[in-house]
């Protein structure tokens, strides 16, 4: 049953994405930097990304999870303070708060500096978030504080195209 009735999501990987963003690192993560691939499905938008060059845990219980979210705002520029600043804030068009925001994704979780992330979710469709930016950061996401879940800086960004 499980075979027959699940949708074939695995077989979408390998194709052409609807949508695509770049991931670069700040410039205290020069290594860093990913792929982050979208698939419109009739489920929701399939996202995949691929991530390479992240901060490598030194210790146990430490640095290895990174908060992973879409911001609302079009561009990775951004200051001596906040590098990926143009990003703005977590995209959240129906007013909700943290972390039911729209563009609140799961967690990236690292293994020795590579990560891959599959997931499904009709928190928004794929043409809404065209022209957005994805942003990692430095801390785990609680999932809690407001209004973004205390994630840390802004480590590494891309646009959605
Ligand atoms: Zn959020």
């Amino acid at each position: 049953m499980y075979k027959n009735n699940f949708p074939n999501f695995a077989s979408l990987l390998n194709k052409r994405p609807h949508a695509t963003a770049y991931l670069v690192g700040s410039s205290d993560y020069p290594a860093l930097h990913g792929q982050v691939k979208f698939y419109q499905t009739k489920y929701g938008v399939l996202t995949v990304a691929e991530i390479s060059g992240l901060p490598i845990e030194e210790e146990n219980c430490e640095n290895r999870i990174f908060g992973f979210h879409i911001h609302e705002g079009t561009s990775c520029t951004g200051n001596e303070n906040d590098q990926f600043a143009g990003a703005l804030t977590h995209y959240n068009p129906h007013n909700c708060p943290h972390p039911h925001h729209a563009g609140d994704l799961p967690p990236i979780f690292g293994a020795n500096g590579k990560a891959f992330s599959a997931f499904l979710t009709n928190s928004f469709t794929l043409e809404e978030i065209i022209g957005l930016t994805i942003v990692l950061h430095s801390n785990p996401d609680d999932f809690t504080t407001q209004p973004a879940g205390n994630s840390g800086t802004k480590i590494a960004c891309g646009v959605i195209m």
